[in-house]
């Protein structure tokens, strides 16, 4: 897929330059204290604006996940793979691949994961998860 800036959410410009760098970055309400992810501009617990920009440790715990036999077309040549979403130790979730074989042989919910970086199929950083 080719990228098109004009889908791109300009709010999320700081979470896709820390990913570039391998760091994962998300948003904290300076009003009610939520961890805000992904990344928007309004919290979506109190409606407070501009909440502050915060660094996540990238570990987390694994909350679900599946194995995508049936890819769309972008990620088809990857499949199968493994999609988790992961409870970050900072209060968010969030969705990522899996760095190994399909979860069933490797991870399995409530297993501890830390994320990484690699190139996603759009030429951008994706997050992916390993198990510690
Ligand atoms: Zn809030």
């Amino acid at each position: 897929m080719a990228e098109d800036k004009n889908t791109l959410d300009p709010d999320a410009d700081p979470y896709w330059e820390g990913a570039a760098k391998g760091v994962l970055r998300y948003r904290r309400c300076t009003n009610c204290s939520i961890a805000i992810f992904y990344p928007r501009s309004i919290c979506p617990n109190c409606g407070a604006t501009d909440p502050k920009w915060a660094v996540s440790e990238g570990a987390g715990v694994v909350y679900a996940c599946t194995t995508v036999h049936r890819a769309p077309p972008a990620f088809a040549e990857r499949a199968p793979y493994t999609v988790l979403l992961v409870d970050l130790d900072e209060g968010f979730r969030m969705m990522g691949g899996l760095l190994s074989e399909p979860c069933e042989t490797t991870v399995v919910v409530g297993d501890r994961v830390t994320v990484t970086f690699t190139d996603g199929p759009d030429g951008r950083p994706a997050p992916y998860f390993k198990p510690v």
